[in-house]
């Protein structure tokens, strides 16, 4: 493969976005040997087409919020690859959303979905809407806006969304109530992430901090290690951050900082489950503010502004929050206070620079495609039991979850064992997904 001409054309293509540039480049020197070891792919040029999305809509979003003055917003859903199974990724709200960004999440979103051992392509969605301050009503407005749209662009064997950053069930319920309404039809399967009394996995709320977890362990484990009694330090606090911590309690081990924008909160006994069940308050809120976490328990959580979750020594650093989080200056000081895991939860929350220091020095670090896979894997198990208007329990679904990541991690051991037994977890998992979407895309033909 001619990793560094299909780079030369790409950044020529799309220069400045740095984000998409660094995914690719990470796949494809992960996946170089193999790829180089399979003619058959570079005849039928599959890598080229690859990296190219098979479609992108964007559209106008106009909502008027509670002053009455009409606002306007861009949406948008990047299809990126149907190899394996019909279109299925998050929507993303936050002001900072770009057509760029999408692109970047729905090229990892094809290769985690390879990961999970279940049929779906990849794709993004969302909007530059910031829903920081908003009302509910505003919320929901503007949810119904974007559906008036994005509703012609989906369906069950099509397209699935489901939540990401700023999407979680209150909005996936507004947006089901608009497509419902625009669709003239009772199709749960058009969406995930739905409420457990209308066609929702009833463990999809927690399920890509509890999956995150589970590979934790198996990282850990598979290092000779255990989680129990370990120090965790997780950045936000939204849906992810919170089943992390759940499962992080369950496990026994102590999370002792959360982050916002705002800075970070020192929790030195560890984070309790009243504090858990805030997090879930603070996030409705809108507020966008951990040192709430703070002021409403003044004698466990201690706030410092404009300091990131990286400062806290701790044994494990899970960035949960949004990409590059983590920088090379924040490794640095993980590892000089005596951390030895990192595995990314949030989507490519590391800096290629942070990646590096981990690996080069002996901290066991593992990509956000696995490690939060569970949270896209439980979707595609909601998407099973809509197709076959049945409802597991959380436990099946929870053993499911368990098999799942098992699946993930030991697909990792297998295309990442290093010659000392090690594991490269990057290189493992990317060449576990490409390898998958590759075999497909060849016996499709050239479409
Ligand atoms: N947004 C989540 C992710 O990054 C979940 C996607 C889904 O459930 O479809 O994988």
């Amino acid at each position: 493969m001619k990793t560094r001409e299909i780079m030369a054309r790409l950044q020529a293509k799309y220069p400045g976005e740095v984000e998409y540039l660094q995914a690719v480049q990470e796949v494809l020197e992960s996946v170089e040997d193999v790829y180089n070891m399979h003619p058959e792919f570079e005849k039928a040029k599959i890598v080229e087409r690859m990296v190219e999305p098979d479609r992108v809509f964007s559209f106008r979003v106009t909502w008027t919020d509670d002053k009455g003055e009409v606002q306007t917003n861009t949406g948008y859903r990047v299809q990126f690859n149907s190899a394996i199974g019909p279109y299925k990724g998050g929507l993303r709200f936050h002001r900072a959303v770009t057509p760029s960004m999408l692109k970047f999440l729905g090229f990892e979103q094809t290769f985690k979905n390879a990961l999970t051992t279940l049929p779906m392509g990849g794709a993004k969605g969302g909007s530059d809407f910031d829903p920081k301050g908003k009302s509910n009503a505003e919320i929901m407005r503007f949810c119904q806006a974007f559906m008036t749209e994005l509703w012609q662009c989906i369906g069950p064997d099509q397209d699935i969304p489901a939540g990401d950053v700023g999407v979680g069930g209150r909005e996936i319920g507004y947006l089901y109530g608009m497509y419902k309404k625009l669709a003239r039809e009772y199709n749960t399967g058009v969406l995930t992430g739905k409420g457990s009394t209308w066609g929702g996995s009833i463990l999809r709320p927690e399920a890509t901090g509890f999956g995150a977890l589970y590979f934790v362990n198996h990282v850990l484990r598979n290092a000779g290690e255990e989680i129990a009694g370990k120090t965790i330090a997780v950045s936000g606090f939204g849906n992810v951050a919170w089943g992390a911590c759940i499962k992080a309690r369950q496990m026994g081990a102590k999370v002792v900082a959360i982050s916002g924008p705002d800075g970070v909160c020192h929790i030195p006994d560890g984070i309790s489950d009243e504090m858990i069940d805030y997090m879930l308050v603070m996030r409705a809120s809108n507020r966008d503010r951990v040192e709430d976490m703070a002021d409403k328990f003044p004698e466990q959580a201690f706030f410092t502004a404009g300091k990131k979750s990286w400062s806290i020594p701790v044994d494990i650093a899970l960035p949960c929050a949004f990409q590059n989080e983590l920088s090379e200056e924040d490794a640095k000081e993980l590892v000089a206070n005596g951390c030895t895991c990192c595995c990314e939860v949030s989507n490519m929350g590391c800096q290629p620079g942070a990646i590096h220091y981990f690996q080069n020095n002996g901290v066991l670090f593992a990509p956000g495609k696995a490690v939060n896979a569970g949270g896209v894997a439980t979707s595609g198990l909601e998407m099973t039991q809509n197709a076959q208007h049945l409802s597991w329990t959380a436990e099946e679904v929870d053993a499911r979850l368990h098999q799942i990541m098992k699946s993930i991690h030991e697909q990792c051991v297998r295309y990442g064992k290093r010659e000392d037994g090690t594991v490269d977890y990057v290189k493992g998992a990317n060449i576990a997904g490409f390898m998958k979407v590759a075999q497909a895309m060849l016996e499709q033909g050239v479409i």
